[in-house]
């Protein structure tokens, strides 16, 4: 069975780096007929929040990662990892270490001095002695002293780590409790994960993580090590590019899909296409075709992708993620034309949702002013002629829509021998506000007649 998983620790906000490892793990399993896992990593107690547990909920959530399993919290395991330290010490394959951080401090240094890179010289490894009083030790793992790691890593290809590179890392702290690099071995194993996708800042955990697999007799998973996100400027994506969180995205009237779309691309192509369905991703992802180098974020090509979406997106699930931008600027939904139509009819013309909701508050919400511009230009006093006649044929109209709105657009220019523009604009105008809104027929026929013609009498009063 294959099985991926996203293991987050909520010690901040869901980064989008983080949520293109999530995006990777869940595809792959979706391509192939297995299962995701999301598994929050909270064993860090003094760095883990409850505020950050909920951002990465809602992100998946937002983003429709769904997961097989989960969230299963570390912090819920804690009698399971203890039961697999005792397994290692009664293996001989764990110790407990009683240096002092001062003591560990002045080994560095004298490693350096030395010119050598500073690592745990092992010192506890095999002490025997009675322990000195006073210090809460912490446990090490015995990393073999000899031989190397190989990694056939499915992105970044084979590499190879000599044992003697590796010192023993701690497991337990000095609390009691175990840190990251046991707990995502027991969690992966117990878990039947096959294929561990992550970001290659672990890269450098992953020999260590092979051993202790080994040491507990475990099947060792295949790894997929993704390159990082990097920012505009080539550096590490982080706050000061601009948005980095997933929900702020969200805020700024991003569709979940394509944002995910532009994330799939970000370091993996499929020939030249750059507009995906989350179905024609999950058709054709495949980890062979992920770069082995970082890619940078480009908020330009987000934004087109976005468009892409908008344009393409069913009706109603646009109108779904429109609804709570349109109702943040005031507007009661229940009181104008259905929210799918109005997204329809502005689909083409927004790069957010954001936009989108700004056209659309005229349908929902009346004004009680008219754009200074828009109005000196085409209102007042230039078309109080070619209202007055539109108020009245409209009136008229008996079946309000779209076409015979159009006709009778048509008809007061050509009585009046002018251009279409010298009266469908006035009429854009007072019925939307401003001077730019789709076609002002279509528009007309959402707005409703009552509204356009209270419209029309409020631009000509
Ligand atoms: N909890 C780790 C992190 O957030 C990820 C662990 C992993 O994927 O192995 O960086």
């Amino acid at each position: 069975m294959i099985r991926t998983r996203f293991a987050p620790s909520p010690t901040g906000y869901l980064h989008i780096g983080g949520v293109r490892t999530a995006l990777y793990s869940w595809l792959y399993a979706k391509r192939l007929g297995g299962e995701f896992i999301l598994r929050i990593e909270d064993t860090d107690l003094e760095r883990s929040t409850e505020e950050s547990v909920n951002a990465i909920l809602e992100g998946m959530s937002w983003l429709g990662l769904d997961y097989d399993q989960g969230p299963i919290y570390q912090t819920h395991r804690f009698e399971r990892y203890k039961e697999v330290i005792q397994q290692l010490f009664d293996k001989g394959l764990a110790y407990y270490c009683y240096a002092t951080p001062e003591e560990l401090d002045e080994m560095r240094e004298a490693q350096k001095a030395r010119g050598e890179k500073p690592r745990y010289d092992g010192r506890y490894r095999d002490f025997d002695g009675t322990p000195p009083e006073g210090i809460d030790p912490v446990i090490r793992f015995k990393n073999p002293l000899d031989g190397d790691v190989v990694i056939e890593d499915m992105v970044k290809g084979r590499v190879v780590i000599a044992n003697k590179e590796l010192d023993d890392l701690i497991i337990a702290r000095s609390d009691g409790t175990p840190t990251y690099n046991l707990t995502v071995v027991v969690d992966d194993w117990d878990m039947g994960v096959s294929h561990v996708i992550r970001g290659d800042d672990h890269l450098n955990n992953t020999p260590r993580q092979i051993n202790m697999y080994k040491a507990m007799g475990a099947d060792v998973p295949k790894f997929a090590h993704i390159p990082m996100v990097l920012g505009e400027d080539g550096s590490r994506l982080s706050k000061r590019h601009g948005a980095v969180s997933v929900l702020q995205y969200k805020e700024q009237g991003f569709l979940p899909e394509a944002l995910l779309n532009y994330l799939v691309r970000l370091g993996w192509s499929h020939g030249d296409q750059e507009v995906f369905s989350i179905d024609e991703m999950i058709e054709h992802f495949s980890l062979d075709n992920v770069n082995s180098s970082p890619s940078s974020f480009d908020t330009v090509k987000l934004t087109w992708i976005n468009e892409q979406h908008i344009k393409s997106a069913d009706a109603e699930h646009l109108a779904r993620h429109l609804a709570p931008f349109v109702a943040q600027l005031g507007c009661d939904l229940s009181q104008g034309p259905a929210l799918a139509e109005v997204a329809d009819l502005l689909r083409d013309r927004a790069k957010t949702l954001v936009e989108m909701a700004e056209g659309s508050v005229y349908f929902y919400s009346d004004y009680e002013e008219f754009e200074a511009g828009a109005a000196k230009k085409h209102l007042r006093p230039v078309a109080q002629e070619p209202l007055q006649q539109l108020r009245i044929q409209l009136e008229a109209l008996e079946d309000w829509n779209a076409t015979e709105i159009h006709e009778v657009i048509q008809g007061v220019a050509t009585g009046l021998e002018v251009g279409m523009g010298k009266v469908g604009m006035p009429l854009r105008v007072a019925i939307t506000g401003g001077g730019q809104s789709p076609a002002i027929d279509m528009t007309a026929q959402l707005i409703g007649k009552e509204r356009c013609l209270q419209r029309i009498d409020m631009a000509l009063a």
